[in-house]
């Protein structure tokens, strides 16, 4: 049942001094918007999402019980092609969020030149406190409501917090039992055995750990024995924790919901994966100490800390106390406008979330790519080719940067937005 159909007139954008992760990605905005010096009507067209579509998602609980839950799908952009980002199961979800994610999603694509426009989905729900056939069953009711909306070349969802490669099979299966022929390229991120693309799990761990290493370069830092902090381990700051401790670097903290552990000497992250295996956290791992809360991870004294967690977790509130010379952004919106202008005034670099954890959504493109030409890469052949999309991206953000005396986030920002209104521009105002 579809509850509501909104387009932009109806639509609310919150003034910006209102809290939250849409007032923090419209000011991001409003500044490339500026230093562009484009018009009010274009920042407008711009702040505002395509089309949004709010849906309730009755559940059957294994129990007998029924419960409705209720799903989003935000297109922010169509200007560059289909609408590209990911499916979100989280309790925090609301449609606001849903509008901020898709939003950086545009951006994302666009910086990293993939013809894809911005959007992404979500249900408000907690998975953990429900059972895989429970699971099943709301990741295809959300499919089934969202037709309308999906296709390969309409809309492509993507695993993101919450939702994996099970999760993509079960969209991408209910899509095509409804069209009556198999439709791989409806979503990205799916099992390989479905048409996924090898690599495309850790990809965005990669793009994070190798823009972590340019921006470690830049800053002349010797990555060899650097002290990393990641929070979050899930599926970007576990993988990203892998090839920084299997490059050298040294994990001096690591932290899930649950908490955060510290060892000044490095944790052995050989040792911390058969813990999590067994413990389901990383909290009393033996070969590191617990830290008493687990927002102190944010506050070690490190080279490079990576939040890979979730939105708006270095604020004002806390970024005094932020000691890492480079952030680099492995979540999506993990920084306050504010406490990006206090990392900045205070000399840290940011590396910002559309350029350091765009590794997903460019191998979910070549994994697109290889579905509509049914011909598949190795590894190493995924895996090249995103080193190079990152080193190319990580080239022009930083030369732009350098070029107009911005920060990392303002030039990767206007370069985005630039791409985007470009495309706009020529595609001219339909009637
Ligand atoms: N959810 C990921 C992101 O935020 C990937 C999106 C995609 O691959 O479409 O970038």
């Amino acid at each position: 049942m579809i509850q509501s159909v909104t387009t932009a007139p109806e639509m609310s954008v919150p003034a910006q001094g209102s809290d939250g992760p849409l007032s923090d990605v419209l000011s991001q905005l409003r500044g490339a918007v500026d230093l562009l010096g484009y018009d009010e009507g274009l920042y407008s067209l711009l702040a505002r999402a395509r089309r949004e579509m709010t849906v309730s998602i009755p559940l059957r609980r294994d129990t007998g019980s029924v419960e409705v839950l209720v799903g989003y799908r935000v297109q922010h952009n169509l200007s560059r092609g289909p609408a590209k980002g990911g499916l979100r199961f989280s309790s925090s979800v609301s449609l606001d969020e849903v509008r901020a994610l898709a939003m950086l999603m545009t951006w994302k694509c666009a910086l990293v030149d993939v013809p894809f426009g911005g959007a992404k989905g979500g249900v408000t729900f907690d998975p953990r406190m429900y059972s895989p056939a429970e699971i099943q069953r709301v990741t295809r009711r959300y499919t089934s409501e969202m037709m309308p909306l999906l296709g390969p070349s309409s809309d492509i969802p993507a695993p993101d917090i919450g939702t994996d490669e099970r999760v993509m099979a079960w969209m991408m299966d209910t899509y095509s039992t409804a069209a009556a022929h198999t439709v791989p390229g409806v979503v990205t991120g799916k099992p390989v055995a479905l048409g996924g693309s090898l690599g495309r799990s850790s990809a965005t761990s990669l793009g994070v750990f190798l823009t972590a290493r340019h921006a470690l370069d830049h800053a002349g830092i010797k990555a060899a024995g650097a002290r990393v902090a990641v929070q979050g381990y899930g599926k970007v700051g576990r993988g990203a924790v892998r090839y920084f401790y299997d490059a050298g670097f040294t994990v001096v903290g690591v932290s899930d919901e649950h908490g955060a552990i510290y060892n000044a000497e490095g944790i052995d992250v050989d040792e911390l994966d058969t813990y999590f295996a067994r413990a389901g956290t990383v909290v009393a791992f033996a070969g590191a100490e617990t830290l008493h809360d687990r927002e102190d991870l944010l506050e070690l004294d490190v080279d490079v800390l990576v939040p890979a967690a979730v939105e708006r977790v270095i604020t004002s509130a806390n970024v005094a106390s932020v000691s890492a010379r480079l952030v680099v952004e492995g979540a999506n919106g993990p920084t306050t406008p504010e406490a990006d202008a206090a990392l900045r005034a205070n000399g840290q670099l940011v590396v910002p979330d559309i350029l350091a954890n765009a590794g997903g959504v460019v191998v979910s493109y070549f994994e697109w790519v290889q579905g509509n030409q049914a011909y598949w890469w190795t590894q190493q052949e995924v895996e090249d080719r995103l080193a190079a999309r990152m080193e190319l991206t990580w080239n022009r953000v930083l030369a732009h940067a350098s070029a107009a005396d911005l920060d990392l986030r303002s030039a990767a920002m206007s370069l985005a937005v630039k791409t985007v209104a470009e495309a706009h521009l020529a595609r001219g105002l339909y009637p």
